[in-house]
């Protein structure tokens, strides 16, 4: 799994991580993708979170007593959530727009994603040649 460069994808210099969590390749463009996380909590997320607990314990312990110890939990759930949104956040192919969630949802939506990402890539590239295509109408003249 070292080279793509023989499957023709759409983009061969992409932006190489150091440590990525999982390496694929973009089943649209063939493009080499790397997630910089994972949907999972790890060891160093269940440190933060009885951190978090044991803070919000001793701060509100007078108040509560043991009672706060279930604030745990909802940090668990917190947690969870802003994994999951980073996570999914990264999913898109940055070089092709195309969506693999959306693709499980709802084939339709997707292929909209993808047209919506190359419009919005090809009114970014236009003026550029329009300017080009002014020059070449004035040397003509
Ligand atoms: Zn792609």
């Amino acid at each position: 799994m070292e080279s793509f460069h023989n499957l023709n994808p759409l983009e061969n210099r992409i932006y190489k991580l150091k440590k990525p969590a999982f390496r694929f390749l973009c089943p649209l463009c063939r493009t080499e993708r790397e997630f910089s996380t994972t949907p999972r909590l790890n060891r160093f997320h269940f440190l933060q979170i009885t951190f978090l607990t044991s803070v919000t314990s001793i701060v509100f312990y007078p108040m509560t007593g043991l009672k706060i110890l279930p604030i745990f939990f909802l940090y668990w759930s917190l947690f969870e959530i802003m994994v999951r949104v980073r996570f999914k956040s990264e999913i898109p192919c940055p070089h092709c727009g195309f969506d693999a969630t959306w693709y499980k949802k709802d084939v339709r939506i997707a292929r909209e994603k993808v047209k919506q990402f190359w419009e919005r890539k090809n009114t970014v590239e236009e003026p550029e040649q329009s300017i080009e295509d002014e020059k070449e109408v004035v040397t003509e003249a």
